[in-house]
C-alpha cells in the first residue's frame, strides 16, 4: 500500500520529534499567549511567533544530532538553575541557625553553624582552613 498514510508515516519517521526543550518552549508559548491576551504587546506577539517557528522547525528537523545537542545544553542550564533555587531556599530556611560561606580555595559553598565572632573552619571539600567572621 503506497497511500497517503504511508507517505505521512515516512515523513515523520526521519524527523526529530519532541523532547524536554520542546515541552519548555511550548509552556513558554502558552504562557506568553495567555499573557498577551491582557497585555497586547507587539514585542510579545513577535517573540511568540519566533518561539512557534522554532518549535516547528525543531520538531520536523532531520538533523537529530544537532537537536539533541540543543536539548542537552538546555537540560544543563535547567539543572544549574534548579540547584541555585534549591540552595537559596535552603539558605533562607536555616538563616537563623547556619551561615553559608564560599571557600576561598576551591570556591565551594560551605554550610556552617551560626556562631558569633571569628572562627577558623576547615573546608569539607578541599580540607583547607579559612577564617570566618560572623
Ligand atoms: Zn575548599
Amino acid at each position: 500500500m503506497n497511500g497517503f498514510k504511508d507517505k505521512l508515516i515516512n515523513f515523520f519517521r526521519q524527523r526529530y520529534g519532541i523532547d524536554e526543550l520542546y515541552k519548555f518552549l511550548l509552556t513558554m508559548f502558552i504562557i506568553i499567549w495567555v499573557l498577551n491576551i491582557f497585555i497586547r504587546s507587539t514585542i510579545l506577539y513577535w517573540l511568540n511567533l519566533l518561539i512557534c517557528f522554532f518549535i516547528i522547525y525543531r520538531m520536523f528537523s532531520k538533523n537529530v544530532y544537532k537537536r539533541q545537542k540543543e536539548n542537552i545544553k538546555f537540560l544543563r542550564i535547567k539543572d544549574k538553575l534548579k540547584g541555585k533555587v534549591k540552595l537559596s531556599r535552603r539558605k533562607w530556611k536555616d538563616r537563623k541557625t547556619h551561615i553559608y560561606r564560599k571557600c576561598p580555595n576551591c570556591k565551594a559553598e560551605v554550610r556552617l553553624p551560626k556562631k558569633k565572632g571569628k572562627h577558623v573552619c576547615t573546608c569539607p571539600n578541599c580540607k583547607k582552613d579559612f577564617n570566618v567572621k560572623c
